[in-house]
């Protein structure tokens, strides 16, 4: 077979182990485990959601409306802006994808920095876009050196804000003078995956609804604060003539006809983002206490997990794994000593800190 050459030295994305695929691997019923590995609400998902399902769950031998009108309008309604303005993803995850079709291939290149989320590098890669580095300041983005390594050939930049894996968040007046000045005909995406955990964060949203920033798309999901990850809900929000280009890329019925409806429910359910967010500051106090106890180093987190630095990384996630606490290791982001603990419900994190402890005595 003739492989696309791209694929040669491509990898292979590593998500946060299942808890299934534990259970089965090490011989302990599911039910011992828990999993503090991929960013996912530990208060399960919104209860109007699952309402919802259950009614539209009769349908489904019906294709769903490809435009997911009723939901892209109430989205598009709730954020003030215009439906052509709003594009729908398979998760966020697909709409990286949508954006690297559109202005990607050999010879272009994106703007990263060291730490960023797995998922853009690979993307790139896969178009064949060169990938350029940028080192990153106290785990977090450096916006001005960002600016600088923009080339003729850079075609994306991509800003998570909070980054994951590291929880940084950027400066409000360096990301605004950062946007402001990235060359117009390269696309700022800004991945705003956890911004409904922050308190105050910058509203980007006001700039797509003027209209008049050609070149900026904010990302968003309902994967984290709404707790549908399993249903796959994401969107995008820019420039109605960028919006219309990955219209153009999008498969007719990615967003099934569940999770239309769950993320349209999801959307009224104001208690269940309120009651997520109380529980994730909650949650992220008791962890930093926990690592300033263990005389651990960490990351101060602005999003739904937080990186510790643990030593021997893919050691403890071993030993943390043998006590039925999932989290994830940071080799692959070469941070070997570091790993990542998304913050769960109190007695979770509790559970946590308890395997944490007994794992760097083992
Ligand atoms: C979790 C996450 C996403 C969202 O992924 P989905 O495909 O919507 O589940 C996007 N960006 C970042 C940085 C994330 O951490």
């Amino acid at each position: 077979m003739n492989f696309n050459p791209f694929l040669q030295n491509l990898p292979t994305y590593l998500p946060g182990r299942p808890i299934e695929e534990v259970a089965r691997e090490m011989k302990i019923p599911a039910s011992s485990i828990i999993k503090l590995a991929s960013n996912e609400n530990p208060l399960g998902p919104s209860p109007k959601a699952l309402a919802a399902l259950r009614q539209v769950l009769p349908q489904i031998h019906l294709y769903p409306d490809g435009q997911a009108y009723f939901f892209k309008h109430k989205l598009a309604d709730s954020l003030g802006i215009e439906v052509n303005q709003l594009i729908l993803g398979n998760g966020s995850n697909e709409l990286i994808e949508f954006a690297a079709h559109a202005l990607l291939s050999p010879g272009s290149e994106v703007v990263v920095s060291q730490y960023c989320f797995a998922i853009y590098p690979i993307v790139a890669k896969m178009f064949g876009a060169g990938v350029v580095t940028v080192p990153a300041r106290n785990y977090g983005h450096d916006l001005q050196a960002m600016l600088e390594a923009i080339t003729p050939q850079t075609r994306i930049v991509f800003v998570a804000n909070p980054n994951n894996p590291t929880g940084t968040m950027a400066l409000r007046e360096e990301l605004i003078r950062f946007v402001n000045e990235v060359p117009q005909n390269v696309l700022v995406v800004l991945d705003e995956a956890y911004i409904e955990f922050l308190d105050d964060p910058v509203d980007f949203t006001g700039l797509i609804r003027l209209g008049t920033c050609p070149n900026v798309m904010l990302m968003r999901t309902f994967s984290k604060i709404h707790g549908l990850a399993g249903l796959r809900v994401g969107y995008g929000m820019g420039p109605a003539p960028l919006i219309a280009a990955f219209e153009k890329i999008r498969q007719p019925f990615n967003l099934n006809l569940p999770a239309q409806v769950a993320a349209a429910a999801a959307l009224e359910d104001v208690e269940h983002v309120q009651k997520t967010r109380i529980n994730n500051f909650q949650g992220l106090e008791y962890l930093s206490a926990g690592f300033r106890r263990l005389g651990l180093e960490y990351v101060p987190s602005h999003a739904n997990f937080i990186m510790v630095k643990v030593g021997r990384g893919q050691f403890i996630f071993e030993a943390m794994q043998r006590r039925g606490v999932i989290v994830r290791p940071m080799g692959g982001y070469l941070l070997p000593e570091w790993i990542r603990v998304s913050v769960g419900l109190p007695q979770e994190n509790e559970r946590c800190l308890a395997a944490l402890h007994e794992s760097l005595k083992s």
